[in-house]
């Protein structure tokens, strides 16, 4: 018989954000698999678990996954956490889990917190439906190409970010949705100086300039989704525009003008275009 891999959530800041179950399985495991030994250990400690931990992080999971699968494989069970909140959002564990399950180990999630669906909860942005997209791009080309694809969306999107971008993030943010969007900075979540601004770019730009200690800590950045009412008319425009342009020039021009215009994924300006 194999034994369990558990994937336990730990908190996200405030230490005493953990379940019953998390510390019980955290004690009785074999062993623990940690991205930071030493953050972890302080959790630990505070928890009063001494269960013997490893190293398991982005730079050695690949190479590690054979070692922990084995182990499973002798009956031993083993938990894996992240350095805060759920393992496997934007944190290791992938590559274990999908291997886990290949070779037939039985693998528990232990539920508990993660920054996002925290950040969620208290925003006041449409939570029935949202998407999460994990950390911006680092580099600004690639940052207002990703932005660009919001302009039409309906529903919240979620993201990540470093608080050594957030502000050059807030500012193409502003470039690419303009300034009346909502979006709300959740930073430091659970901790002593959790603020969390919902509001337009423009004041959240302030918020970020007017104190630079403002923009230290950790965010997670919501934008709500473009109105249901401004897409029906963003089509319509559409449906005028595209016969007019496509009798100038070909669908794929077309499209991308359409796109500038209304505001449009540029795809979905094509696929209209081509079945004119
Ligand atoms: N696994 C984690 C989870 O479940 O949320 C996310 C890990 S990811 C490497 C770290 C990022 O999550 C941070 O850069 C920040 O964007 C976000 N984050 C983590 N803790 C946070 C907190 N207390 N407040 C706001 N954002 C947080």
């Amino acid at each position: 018989m194999s034994g369990t891999l558990f994937i336990v959530a730990t908190p996200i800041g405030n230490l005493d954000d953990i379940t019953f179950r998390a510390v019980s399985v955290l004690k009785s495991v074999e062993l623990i698999l940690a991205e930071d030994t030493r953050h972890s250990k302080k959790l630990l400690n505070h928890l009063d678990v001494s269960t013997p931990l490893r190293a398991f992080h982005d730079h050695n999971e690949r190479e590690k996954t054979q070692f922990v699968i084995d182990e499973l494989s002798t009956g031993k069970s083993i938990a894996l956490i992240s350095d805060a909140g759920t393992p496997l959002i934007s944190d290791p564990g992938y590559i274990l889990v999908c291997e886990a399950k290949k070779a037939n180990c039985k693998v528990v999630p232990i539920p508990g917190p993660s920054a996002l669906i925290t950040a969620l909860s208290g925003a006041g942005l449409a939570s029935d439906n949202f998407t999460f997209f994990g950390f911006l791009p680092s580099k600004q080309a690639a940052r207002i190409k990703v932005l660009q694809a919001l302009v039409s969306r309906t529903e919240t999107s979620i993201y990540y970010e470093s608080p050594k971008r957030i502000l050059a993030t807030m500012t193409d943010m502003l470039l690419v949705l303009g300034g009346s969007r909502e979006v709300c900075l959740a930073k430091e979540l659970t901790k002593a100086f959790e603020t969390i601004n919902t509001g337009t770019i423009p004041s959240l730009i302030e918020y970020l300039t007017v104190d630079p200690n403002h923009q230290k800590g950790e965010f997670v950045i919501l934008i709500s989704g473009v109105a249901k009412t401004d897409t029906i008319a963003a089509e319509a425009k559409l449906d005028t525009l595209l016969p007019i342009l496509c009798a100038e020039m070909g669908a794929s021009k077309a499209a991308k003008l359409a796109a500038k215009i209304t505001g449009i994924d540029k795809k979905h300006c094509y696929q209209r275009a081509i079945d004119l």
